[in-house]
């Protein structure tokens, strides 16, 4: 062996072992230890604006296990983050994206889209799920499946998806997402369909309105039968805080994590 292929011997050693592994985006993001999903980033106790880059930060920072969004789409097709159908009372739908980025949000930040997102999300981030809500269009179902689309393509281009679960409350939008990926954490939020259902249809997980596991606590047992994620939206108050932690939710959504996660330490002592 002469110098030169001596040379090269740790490099190929290197590239073989490389080979036996998967790369990291095909295995599974192992979230923080506990049931906190910032609702719209922890945005309220800071003063930040929901949604923003800055409040998605803050909850990686808190260690939340999760930090959820929300995407629309623009007129011209950018896929951005904002709760609302309107931004600066433009419909995202019906205008361009430069006509909305002209406006920044309240922290100067501007509007994010969710290629801008998703990289936040992929920066100094160990152990926060990006949440993914995909919002129903407002012009039709056909383009909602277009929104769908898009963003799921989004992600595995950005080989984020071992840590993005999706969530709607379009029954339909997740039927897309688990089309283009069987294996797609997705999560529904309308609270319609008991854990049954959800297991026939291949939704992983009860995204509901903490009010429907009162009216209906039968479906905690159920969704624990069937292997469904529970998780409860919007969790501010302390009490209803300690009722989820007491029933073991996988998560709660919140837009009081930093209480919820001290709730959830105590409950751990
Ligand atoms: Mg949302």
């Amino acid at each position: 062996m002469n110098i030169k292929s001596k040379s090269l011997l740790p490099a190929i050693v290197l590239l073989f072992a490389a080979g036996c592994f998967k790369p990291a985006s095909e295995v599974r993001f192992k979230a923080a230890d506990n049931p906190v999903v910032a609702h719209r980033g922890a945005w309220k106790k800071r003063g930040l604006p929901e949604n923003s880059i800055a409040s998605l930060r803050t909850a990686i920072e808190l260690g939340c296990a999760g930090s959820e969004f929300d995407v629309r789409m623009t007129a011209d097709d950018s896929l951005v983050i904002n709760h609302d159908p309107a931004y600066n009372e433009m419909s995202i739908e019906k205008t361009n994206y430069a006509d909305l980025v002209k406006f920044p949000l309240s922290n100067g930040e501007k509007l994010p889209t969710l290629r801008e997102y998703l990289r936040a999300g992929m920066s100094k981030n160990q152990h926060t799920l990006l949440v993914c809500e995909i919002k129903p269009s407002e012009t039709s179902k056909e383009r909602g499946q277009l929104i769908a689309e898009k963003v799921w393509r989004l992600v595995h281009a950005l080989k984020v998806q071992s840590r993005v679960v999706y969530i709607s409350f379009d029954y339909d939008i997740l039927k897309k997402i688990l089309q283009l990926e069987p294996g797609a954490v997705t999560q529904y939020l309308e609270g319609n369909h008991d854990p049954d259902q959800l297991k026939t249809d291949g939704v992983r997980g009860a995204d509901y309105h903490f009010s429907v596991f009162h009216a209906h606590p039968e479906w905690i047992e159920m969704a624990r039968k069937n292997k469904i994620i529970l998780n409860a939206w919007t969790v501010n108050e302390a009490q209803e805080m300690d009722w989820l932690l007491r029933q073991g939710f996988d998560f709660i959504t919140t837009n009081e994590p930093e209480l919820a996660l001290e709730k959830n330490k105590i409950k751990g002592l």
